[in-house]
């Protein structure tokens, strides 16, 4: 039933009601005025009782509906309830008001009762405002009222009274088409005033959603002009820096250098150029792999930037390359001390991988104004000034010097000359026998290259095997060695002895060259014991487990394997135990300062000891006189490879060498004409 009353509670509804709450307070105080008014006009007559009663009935219920309001006002819930109470105590104040209209009855005075009438058709036009917001409340507030009315008029039968009536009934209709028109109006402006804040919420979020999509397109944008700056930033970093060491390249290097030399110029100041070139990086690169060779390159940046001062540059040039400019001289000395430093900070061991890499450096220097005055021409004289140093060995710097440009053509002569030199037989070999100091015997030969070029003549080794290195050719003409080799034992050159072959740090890790080399002594049909391969320490330090794998293999085939120049460089005797070698070969550097230093001979005394522990051949290198021989045999030396025996001969003159040996003569060898005192004997026992 109270559904049916209070139907639905809509948002609308709580609207609606809610000035019903607000104005009870109104209502009340009205209705309470009204009644005692009623009651002072009818105290004097015999319904003073009655009219008591109803006044504080009236003033009770009204006090009690403004109480149901304002608690509604203050808390905003539990509506439903409150509705009721509400109609009920409207319902009842009406009844009240009925009962006054009823109590009329019996009334004599016309005037009292027309008072009493327009009273409550006072209340009835008065409470159209605050009750016909919902209908329900104005009904039951009316309807019990109207009733009274009417019933006191039909009952009285005066002519006044039924005009009243009449008047009465014409009221009520116009009070209850008012408050339907008023109801609605306000309803009507109830929804208007929804629809008005839903649009308004809707615009506003509408509103909100827009600068939201507007802020993440903002964002966006900006996001994209930052990414577009930062590609053309890359791009221009990228077009000027090397990508790997982020160093400037050489565009941006020589622009570096005109700078430097304009403000040089202004202020009468030196710079200097200093070109930097690692020694030993492309054996690195190839035996360690492009990616420590990378890193190695990435560390080697780092430790020249720690060196200099802000203000200096530091380039890359590609490869392997470097290049430093060096501001505001005042002495020459300048240089030289960052030279210094360079070469020591290199020289310290880089971890790379787990690989420990000694690595040194090749420095040219030139200098503005004195050797140049445009950027290009002080990089050129300092890369042929680094190019100077290298040659002398590496790992030192060299001061730029007109002669040095003569070294420079001359290498690019050389260099355009090795291209051609195996297709025009300009490569020959050399062996130079191993002689057993006690008996005599030789025990075999080393296989040495000579490069004579028609034009620039003899070359020495030491200048040609770099350059063959350098230039890969190395490949090439190590397969022409091995094949030279192969073919000189399999026709009898060498007397069933072995030779050995020198093996370069490029070589040393091609399996494809152990493949090779198993194919062509399978095919020339000679025994692979004939054959030694000669690899140097430095080879075993670069890459030892790949090192390992390509010896064993060597070793696999029936080849033997000697360790060359032992001594020169750091040689674990746990490698020698752990890689299949054959013989060590102690370096000459020791013969040539042995006689003054007891402890290098100690030291040499160590290692004859513990290669023969090890089951290892030693080979002592260099031998050239009398007494370096009997040092030699003092420090326990049986095999010895020197000019004391024989020089590296030409294959006749080996053929030569074989053939005294297998006739069985004893032959006397004068091998200085210096030193004509020295006789060998040879037999073919060996
Ligand atoms: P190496 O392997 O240490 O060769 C020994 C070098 O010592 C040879 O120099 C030889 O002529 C020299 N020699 C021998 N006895 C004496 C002596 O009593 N006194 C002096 N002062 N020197 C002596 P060579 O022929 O100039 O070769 C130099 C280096 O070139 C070799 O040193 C080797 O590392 C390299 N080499 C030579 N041929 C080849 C080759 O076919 N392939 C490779 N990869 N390297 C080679
Ligand atoms: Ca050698
Ligand atoms: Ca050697």
């Amino acid at each position: 039933m109270f559904s049916f009353v209070v139907p639905n509670l809509n948002p609308l509804l709580k609207k609606q009601v809610e000035p019903l709450f607000k104005s009870t307070r109104l209502g009340g105080l009205a209705n309470i005025f009204a009644v005692w008014l009623v009651f002072s006009l009818v105290s004097s007559t015999h319904q003073e009782n009655h009219a008591f009663f109803l006044g504080i009935s009236v003033t009770i219920l009204s006090i009690i509906r403004i109480l149901v309001s304002e608690n509604y006002l203050r808390c905003r819930n539990y509506l439903r309830i409150h509705l009721i109470s509400y109609l009920l105590l409207t319902f009842l104040i009406g009844c009240a008001w009925g009962a006054f209209a009823l109590m009329l009855i019996s009334q004599p005075d016309q005037a009292i009762r027309n008072m009493v009438y327009l009273i409550n058709f006072g209340m009835i036009a008065g409470s159209l405002a605050t009750l016909s917001v919902w209908l329900p409340a104005y009904i039951s507030y009316i309807a019990p009222q109207a009733l009274g009315i009417f019933t006191v008029l039909a009952l009285q039968g005066s002519a006044l009274d039924f005009y009243f009536s009449i008047a009465f009934l014409v009221f009520i209709l116009i009070m209850v088409s008012a408050s339907l028109s008023f109801h609605r109006a306000f309803k009507r402006e109830l929804l208007l005033k929804q629809r008005l804040r839903f649009s308004q919420k809707e615009l506003k979020q509408k509103v909100i959603d827009r600068t939201r999509e507007l802020e993440i397109i903002n964002k966006s944008l900006e996001e994209e002009v930052k990414q577009r700056k930062q590609v053309e930033k890359d791009l221009a970093f990228i077009a000027y820096h090397d990508e790997l060491t982020e160093l400037p390249r050489k565009n941006l290097l020589i622009d570096k250098i005109e700078t430097a030399i304009s403000s040089a110029k202004r202020n009468r100041e030196k710079i200097a150029v200093l070109f930097i070139d690692l020694d030993r990086f492309k054996t690195i690169n190839d035996t360690l792999g492009h990616i420590v060779g990378d890193e190695l390159i990435k560390a080697v940046s780092r430790r020249l930037k720690s060196i200099l001062r802000d203000d200096d540059t530091v380039s890359r040039n590609g490869g392997d390359e470097f290049v430093i400019v060096l501001q505001r001289l005042n002495t020459e000395s300048k240089p030289v001390v960052v030279a210094e430093k360079i070469i020591n900070n290199i020289k310290k061991t880089f971890n790379i991988k787990s690989h420990k890499i000694h690595i040194g450096v090749s420095i040219g220097i030139s200098l503005y104004p004195d050797d140049g005055k445009q950027a290009l021409d002080l990089l050129r004289d300092a890369d042929t000034a680094m190019f100077y140093a290298k040659k002398q060995g590496g790992n030192q710097y060299a001061y730029y010097r007109k002669s040095m440009s003569n070294h420079l053509r001359k290498r690019l002569e050389m260099e355009t000359e090795i291209r051609t030199a195996v297709n025009n037989n300009e490569f020959y070999l050399v062996y130079q026998p191993k002689v057993n100091c006690l008996t005599g015997k030789t025990i075999g030969f080393e296989a040495l290259l000579r490069w004579q070029n028609r034009q620039i003549g003899n070359i020495e080794p030491s200048v040609f095997i770099p350059l063959l290195e350098e230039t890969g050719l190395i490949y090439d003409v190590g397969i022409w060695v091995l094949k030279s080799v192969i073919s000189a034992i399999a026709s009898g050159d060498t007397g069933k002895l072995p030779v050995a072959i020198n093996l370069s740090a490029l070589q040393c890790g091609d399996m494809e060259l152990v493949a090779f080399i198993s194919e062509q002594i399978l095919s020339a049909r000679v025994a692979a014991n004939l054959i030694e391969f000669e690899i140097t320490e430095s080879m075993l330090i670069n890459d030892f487990e790949k090192t390992e794998v390509f010896l064993n293999k060597i070793h696999n085939i029936g080849c033997t394997i000697a360790l060359d120049d032992f001594g020169t460089g750091y040689t674990s005797m746990n490698y020698l135990s752990r890689l299949p070698i054959d013989v060590i070969k102690i370096d000459q550097s020791f013969m040539r300062c042995i006689d003054s230093n007891t402890r290098l001979e100690n030291i040499v005394k160590a290692i004859v000891t513990m290669s023969e522990s090890l089951g290892i051949k030693n080979i002592f290198e260099g031998v050239e006189t009398i007494g370096e021989l009997d040092t030699t045999k003092a420090l326990g030396g049986k095999y010895i490879q020197g000019n004391i025996f024989s020089k590296p001969l030409s294959v006749d003159e080996m053929k030569k060498w074989v053939r005294l040996k297998t006739a069985k003569i004893e032959a006397v060898h004068q091998i200085d004409k210096r030193k004509s005192s020295c006789f060998l004997k040879h037999d073919n026992s060996v």
